[in-house]
């Protein structure tokens, strides 16, 4: 299931690429930027701002979809029998649904469109979510993009059995791998999952001699600090194969979607982090020989 393609972007990898971002991740990261991409089946946001109170959403849903007073609905998610009936009922878009089923070749059609432009530098970045968590599919995918000479970088956390990332290797062009924490007390605490298994992943990805471009996320009372970055530099230092460290400031863009999903935003009140404040850690890893970037 994937939650958005993108098209045209220059993000996540060199040239223009086309985004196809899957839904569902094994992480819970706090500060998650798209957390619609957590649950792996369909996911109702609901903007009251837009409600002209039709009403239709609860005629589809009727268990979990009611009035709230006078104006407005609320939604009790766990209630919802299809919420993919859902997606097309609300004609002033406040409330919507996130997920797609998508087969193969219909991944391939939307990729295909661009073709012209990955000629040069470009291809396909597949994100999430966690793309690794996805089925046999994805390989399939990955087999035609093979076939095809389509440049392909996957965008992942590790945090996924080594069976899932083993099968994508030769097919893959640059993974793009997210190192959130090397402690991990902190790593559970913040994303319940457990920094071993990244860790280890990471290793065995390097061993097989696969291109790797370790992404770092600067998170404000997570990893933010001189201490904890030169730990996650120093265990990246210990890998022959990654050359590359990007660095990923913290920003708030996911903020509303949190509210209309109904779910708490723990990071609410924490700021934007600056590129300014990166000064130390560039310096850090260029010191231990990494080529160094701000930004995907
Ligand atoms: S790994 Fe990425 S997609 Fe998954 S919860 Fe963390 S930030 Fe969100």
């Amino acid at each position: 299931m994937v939650f958005n393609i993108q098209r045209f972007s220059t993000h996540d990898g060199k040239g223009i690429r086309t985004i196809i971002f899957y839904k569902g991740c094994p992480l819970r990261c706090q500060w998650c930027s798209n957390p619609e991409s957590q649950s792996f089946g369909y996911s109702v946001l609901f903007d009251d701002k837009y409600c002209k109170n039709f009403g239709d959403c609860i005629s589809t849903e009727e268990k979990a979809i009611s009035r709230k007073g006078n104006h407005g609905i609320q939604v009790d998610r766990q209630l919802l029998k299809h919420p993919e009936n859902l997606r097309n009922t609300c004609v002033s878009r406040a409330l919507t649904v996130s997920g797609e089923m998508k087969s193969v070749s219909e991944l391939l059609t939307e990729i295909e469109k661009d073709l012209l432009f990955y000629r040069e530098e470009g291809g396909v970045t597949l994100s999430g979510g966690e793309p690794l968590s996805q089925g046999e599919d994805l390989v399939l995918l990955l087999q035609e993009l093979k076939i095809r000479g389509i440049n392909v970088n996957i965008e992942t956390s590790l945090h996924v059995a080594w069976e899932n990332i083993e099968r994508c290797i030769g097919l893959v062009d640059t993974f793009l791998v997210d190192l959130k924490h090397t402690d991990k007390e902190k790593f559970k605490a913040f994303s319940n999952g457990d920094a071993e298994l990244v860790m280890d992943n990471l290793r065995k990805l390097n061993d097989s001699e696969a291109h790797i471009i370790v992404r770092i996320p600067i998170i404000p009372g997570f990893n933010h600090s001189e201490s904890e970055m030169k730990q996650m530099i120093e265990f990246v230092a210990t890998l022959n194969h990654v050359k590359e460290i990007h660095f990923l400031p913290y920003h708030t863009f996911g903020a509303e979607k949190y509210r209309m999903l109904g779910i708490e935003y723990r990071f609410g009140n924490e700021k934007q982090v600056q590129d300014a404040e990166l000064g130390s850690y560039l310096q850090y890893a260029q010191l231990k020989k990494f080529h160094t970037k701000i930004g995907g």
